[in-house]
């Protein structure tokens, strides 16, 4: 995870803070303390407009977590898990770590967040009403947080995955349907067309003069366009790599280098001529380590002569490994996030192949292209 704060737990799930979410933060605040509490009453003083600005806005985002916090409460309550929830630029998200099996799992977890808002804003309606007549600047901080929460709600509930509304539009065709790929291929259409309105709107707002809130528009679009694109590709990743072992994708007759080999030898002789990226580093029958094109890029030209591959290879201590019968796909999301490019497969201690994460690639393309499973 890139710059975030850890907060605390709340119900034994994580709570972060994304550096990101600074930015909104600040132009809420800004927002509420130069314009929304102004308006309320014009001779508020200016330190007052902050106060009530700054306590509004983190309540906004308390509401916030609440909404991602009922989510994940359903989301354990149907027997998942959630790893953490953070808060960043455009909201929150719950990391849930595995995505329901079920069309009625989905739907109760999905539509828990906007009732979560409902509630809220139900709340912080009533609350205004109590107090309009006896504090204003309280019951002016619950009029923001009504409009906000339901708001919340009424946008969540669009019908464009992976927003809530797509989640249970997804569900819904799901539990008709038994088919979870066309669902997901329906939501996530729903979910482009939905950021495209968005942008086109955005560019309206920008013409209007209304600049703030139409680049606003527009980078919510353009993040929902690539989450509904991504969301559709995962599954038909999963889906292409259902059954698919690594010793399915492994290959076997792989070129072995020695560790006293220099870089240069390594370049010319090697890759050069195999047009390999990586080679495992076997000396007397032993795997000693990897060395892959990675490590030759970071050493300058001029020392490829008098360095060695030992000095330059990731050592067999630090060296990522798989099983011939892992899963593809779990070694695939691994390769992806650690940016390996090869890794040996081992099985009691033996190297029984090289899993290069172009062949997976590869055998993705040609199952997606084609339809049909290669194996
Ligand atoms: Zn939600």
């Amino acid at each position: 995870m890139r710059n975030a704060w850890h907060l605390g737990k709340i119900f034994g799930i994580k709570i972060y803070i994304d550096s990101s979410w600074l930015i909104i933060f600040a132009l809420v605040t800004w927002t509420l303390a130069g314009q929304y509490f102004p308006s309320q009453n014009q001779n508020w003083p200016l330190l007052l407009n902050w106060f009530l600005g700054i306590t509004a806005s983190l309540l906004f985002f308390a509401s916030v977590l609440a909404h991602e916090l009922s989510h994940s409460l359903l989301a354990i309550h149907q027997g998942g898990k959630v790893k953490n929830i953070t808060l960043f630029i455009f909201g929150g998200v719950a990391q849930i770590g595995e995505e329901p099996d079920k069309p009625l799992k989905e739907f109760i977890i999905a539509f828990a967040g906007p009732l979560a808002s409902i509630a809220i804003g139900i709340i912080s309606g009533a609350i205004w009403w109590f107090f309009h007549e006896v504090s204003l600047p309280l019951a002016s901080i619950f009029r923001y947080l009504a409009i906000i929460n339901i708001a919340l709600a009424v946008f969540n509930l669009i019908p464009g995955f992976p927003l809530d509304g797509g989640r249970i539009l997804r569900a819904t065709i799901w539990g008709f349907t038994k088919n979870l790929k066309l669902a997901t291929r329906i939501a996530s259409i729903s979910g482009k067309v939905v950021a495209f309105l968005l942008i086109l709107w955005g560019t309206r707002l920008i013409f209007s003069g209304l600049t703030l809130n139409g680049i606003w528009m527009i980078f919510i679009g353009w993040f929902l366009y690539n989450a509904a694109t991504s969301s559709y590709r995962h599954l038909l990743v999963k889906d292409a790599l259902r059954e698919v072992r690594v010793e399915d994708l492994m290959i076997t007759n792989f070129d072995t280098v020695p560790p006293g080999l220099s870089i240069q030898q390594l370049v010319d002789d090697y890759i050069l001529r195999h047009r390999d990226r990586g080679f495992l580093v076997i000396e007397g029958g032993l795997v000693q380590g990897i060395v892959c094109l990675e490590d030759v890029k970071k050493m300058p030209k001029e020392r490829w002569g008098n360095t060695t591959i030992r000095d330059i290879m990731i050592t067999k201590n630090q060296l990522e490994k798989v099983s011939p019968g892992d899963d593809a796909g779990v070694v695939l999301a691994k390769l992806t996030a650690k940016n390996i490019h090869q890794i040996p497969v081992v099985q009691e201690n033996r190297v029984k192949g090289i899993l290069r994460r172009n062949d997976i690639l590869n055998y993705l393309q040609l199952h997606t292209d084609l339809g049909v499973k290669t194996n």
